[in-house]
């Protein structure tokens, strides 16, 4: 990663937000997974709204490493329940939560925590995130828990596929709505366009500010 190049990428993202949003201001989630410890200080130095993390034990050690020096960190990846307890320290936001077990367990160990309930929108198998057809029960169930639930999160369809793009993240955006929640955690590096038409408030943007993330970060954590 060099460091022009990435001011010169988030200046463009920046600029493609500014030309696609439709919900006022949207915050950057720089995406860091798979990177060192120094591109989090970077998403710090330039100004990132936020740092998302997929893994537990890379997160806890790479703030670790960073200090205070870091944005805050938001929780993207699949999350067990019994990674919970070693993130509470590091996590200031927990957007993957997607089912009634996690829910309580994030409220016994981080009472009154911010969260996005995520939702899979095109009934993808193997993916994170509760059905449409849930959502309302699950941040119901959130809400009564005592977390603060700030908007709903999703992943675009995994095969680039435009129409079901824009379908999924306009599904979710009209139901964030009828919940009476603002945020719309959506948009990553190859949608984000479609994203903010949508109505995203939030992209999380890995490659398109950092480049190719280094092979390992692809395999699932096995700790
Ligand atoms: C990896 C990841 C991203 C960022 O993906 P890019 O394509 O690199 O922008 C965003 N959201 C989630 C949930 C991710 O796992």
């Amino acid at each position: 990663m060099s460091e022009p190049a990435v001011v010169q990428r988030l200046a463009e993202l920046r600029q493609l937000i500014a030309r696609h949003a439709t919900r006022g201001p949207v915050a950057i989630c720089a995406v860091t997974k798979g990177f060192s410890a120094d591109v989090v200080r970077a998403a710090e130095e330039l100004g990132c709204d936020a740092v998302g993390e997929n893994y537990a034990q890379e997160a806890i050690s790479k703030i670790a490493a960073v200090g205070d020096a870091h944005p805050p960190v938001h929780f993207i990846g699949r999350l067990q329940s019994n990674k919970v307890r070693s993130l509470v320290a590091v996590v200031a936001v927990w957007q993957s939560v997607d089912r009634a077990s996690l829910v309580d367990e994030i409220a016994k160990r981080a009472p009154g925590a911010r969260i996005f309930v995520q939702v899979n929108a095109t009934d993808e198998v193997d993916k994170g995130g509760c059905a449409l057809s849930d959502t309302a029960a699950l941040v119901a169930r959130a809400q009564t828990a005592g977390l603060r639930v700030e908007g709903l999160m999703t992943v675009g369809p995994t095969e680039p596929d435009p129409d079901r793009t824009r379908s999924a993240f306009v599904a979710v955006r009209q139901m964030a709505d009828d919940l009476g929640l603002t945020g719309c955690s959506m948009g990553m590096s190859g949608d984000l366009a479609v994203a903010l038409a949508a109505g995203s408030t939030m992209v999380r943007v890995g490659t398109a500010l950092f480049g190719e993330r280094p092979a390992a970060a692809q395999k699932p954590e096995v700790i």
